[in-house]
């Protein structure tokens, strides 16, 4: 009995875990990879639950994004994904070490935890722009640590994303959002 309940509670979680992706417009090779279900499964699930619905959640087709350079192209937007490379390394998600982080493929419970952090981003930002499928490439980006790295500025210690083959390292773009939009002393 107790086989059967954990079997149903693991193949309820992997569906909850893909309703809420799909929720964000995952791609089903993105929901195949954190959940395990076949695509058959995902696209049945998709028609049951969002197919019809009248604001519409969307299914992209097609491959996950894979540049870096849209992540980190600007101060603004560095500071943006700087903010969820900040929520998935509290997360646990990615750690410094050379093996990226935890297992995630087929990880119901980091699969939920990563939906909180894209979440929270999207909270916390006043006006959010990057979509769940490229939340997904920032992280996979920073685990596989070739192109996209986390750095901390020594003077403010804050810590963001930045494109590795870059070089010169480009500034700390508080800093440097702070140079640019100081307002002065209030007297
Ligand atoms: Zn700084």
């Amino acid at each position: 009995m107790r086989a059967t309940d954990d079997r149903y509670r693991s193949e309820q979680g992997r569906f909850d875990l893909a309703i809420r992706m799909i929720g964000h417009e995952a791609r089903t090779g993105t929901i195949r990879y954190w959940t395990g279900l076949s695509d058959d499964r995902i696209r049945k699930l998709y028609a049951a639950y969002f197919k019809f619905k009248p604001d519409g959640v969307k299914r992209r087709r097609g491959k996950s994004p894979t540049q870096i350079t849209p992540l980190v192209d600007s101060p603004l937007r560095t500071l943006e994904s700087g903010v969820l490379a900040n929520l998935l390394h509290g997360g646990g998600l990615f750690s410094a070490q050379p093996d990226g982080g935890p297992r995630l493929r087929n990880n119901i419970q980091l699969g939920h935890r990563f939906c909180d952090c894209y979440e929270t981003y999207r909270s916390v930002v006043a006006a959010p722009s990057l979509s769940f499928e490229w939340g997904w490439n920032l992280l996979t980006n920073i685990r596989r640590g070739e192109e996209l790295g986390v750095t901390r500025c020594g003077q403010c210690k804050s810590m963001y994303l930045r494109d590795l083959l870059c070089l010169p390292a480009p500034d700390c773009p508080v800093c440097r959002s702070v140079a640019v939009s100081s307002p002065g002393q209030l007297n």
